[in-house]
């Protein structure tokens, strides 16, 4: 390697953005490496609060930052779309240009892919920011009905979140006096409400469906929403009819990454599950949501957090001949806003990454109103530590 080493990150959410400053810090603020962050948003958006959004107590620019403030860190930023990753080049295209690099981190997240699901056009969700504003104008056009909230599937962004949007409507509405004219319903594929996080954190979660009046309907794999009859329909031929329906858009793998040689045969990338380095490019990392579901891993912020820490460390090693620091922790949480209650579950997996040894190791940290305000400082503390003005 001549001169300084070239760091490339591609994607500027959770894990790219929590790259970035690490690197910055370890390199000296870009003065011994040449750090570059590409994303097509110019902006890094607080994905836990898009259901705020929806529910018109934040503004988008309260829960976004530009990018282009990395660049007080020593960061370059590149608000371009990326278009073709060729690991064996070691180069990474983009609509309008082409980097090389030495190290690569690719942290590309999860592709929304609504029309994967036939009838999905009739839907809302809170998974972006657009959709959070769509349905932002679907609740204040709302005057009573049946609100049904379900998942396309099993991979999706922040398991607990369609609870918490189901807490935060019950709280919303009664403000509103619409409560008595709603019927609240949850649909999930798991049997019970998070009963994949064990039996502490589902018995919680059930205990605030019921005070909410809130329905559960388990077991329930969505095949298509009929939007003439304003149904959605499970595989098993259940229905469930709807005058709202909140639903969770499948998931699909970032097609850049699935394109290229860094994804196998069945379309995963293919990752170290120690190092999170490539298997067959050692100097690519791959992170977050795009690399976790090949690694037993829940597509959570918290998770891309520590493997960015992670990998970061990984590549001041490689430059520096030894760097020691944060080990990687394979734990997740979410902070649950239900209005008038919240509850702050965490899971571990050090079994159940990897190999699948045992089940994930889950509890609930923390329950009661008090939690809400944790959710509210974290935004502010994580803004104030990658992204500050
Ligand atoms: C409603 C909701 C609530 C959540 N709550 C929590 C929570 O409480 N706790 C938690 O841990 N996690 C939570 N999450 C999940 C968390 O936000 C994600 O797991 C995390 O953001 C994943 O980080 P990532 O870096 O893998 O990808 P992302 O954050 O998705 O970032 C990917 C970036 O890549 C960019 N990009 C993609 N393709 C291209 C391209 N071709 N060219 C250029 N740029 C590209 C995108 O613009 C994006 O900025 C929540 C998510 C949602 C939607």
């Amino acid at each position: 390697m001549k001169g300084k080493p070239k760091i490339l990150i591609l994607g500027g959410g959770s894990g790219g953005l929590v790259a970035a400053n690490k690197l910055a810090k370890i390199f000296k603020h870009g003065e011994e490496a040449d750090i570059t962050l590409i994303d097509k948003n110019p902006y890094h958006e607080f994905m836990p609060s898009y259901p705020w959004v929806g529910l018109n107590f934040k503004e988008p620019d309260d829960i976004r930052r530009p990018l282009k403030l990395l660049e007080k860190k020593g960061v370059r930023f590149v608000n371009d779309e990326i278009t073709q990753i060729l690991p064996s080049k070691k180069k990474v295209k983009t609509k309008n240009g082409e980097y090389d690099y030495d190290f690569l981190i690719v942290s590309l997240g999860v592709v929304l892919d609504p029309d994967a699901l036939p009838g999905y056009e009739d839907a809302y969700h809170t998974w972006s920011l657009q959709g959070a504003l769509r349905f932002r104008e679907a609740i204040r056009n709302f005057k009573g009905g049946n609100i049904v909230i379900g998942v396309s599937g099993m991979y999706y962004r922040c398991p607990p979140a369609p609870y918490e949007i189901a807490g935060q409507l019950d709280f919303t509405l009664r403000a509103r006096g619409l409560r008595d004219k709603t019927n609240i319903t949850v649909f999930n594929v798991t049997p019970g409400p998070l009963s994949n996080m064990g039996p502490a954190i589902m018995g919680v979660i059930q205990e605030i469906l019921d005070n909410k009046g809130v329905e559960f309907v388990g077991n329930f794999e969505v095949v298509r929403v009929d939007k003439d009859s304003k149904k959605v329909v499970a595989k098993d031929g259940r229905e469930l009819p709807y005058d709202l329906l909140l639903l969770v858009p499948p998931n699909k793998p970032n097609p850049v990454v699935f394109n290229s040689e860094l994804t196998g045969p069945e379309g995963l990338p293919i990752v170290d599950p120690e190092t999170f380095r490539s298997k067959k490019f050692p100097e690519v990392f791959l992170i977050g949501d795009g690399a976790n579901a090949a690694l037993n891993l829940p597509p959570a912020g918290v998770v891309a957090h520590f493997q960015a820490e992670f990998v970061a460390n990984e590549i001041a090693a490689d430059v520096k001949g030894a760097y020691i620091a944060d080990s990687f922790s394979p734990v997740a949480m979410c902070i649950m806003d239900f209005g008038d209650d919240a509850v702050l579950p965490m899971c571990e997996f050090s079994q159940f990454y990897r190999d699948v040894s045992g089940p994930p190791n889950c509890g609930v940290l923390g329950r009661g109103k008090e939690i809400r305000l944790v959710k509210m400082a974290f935004e502010a503390m994580w803004f104030g530590f990658y992204l500050t003005r």
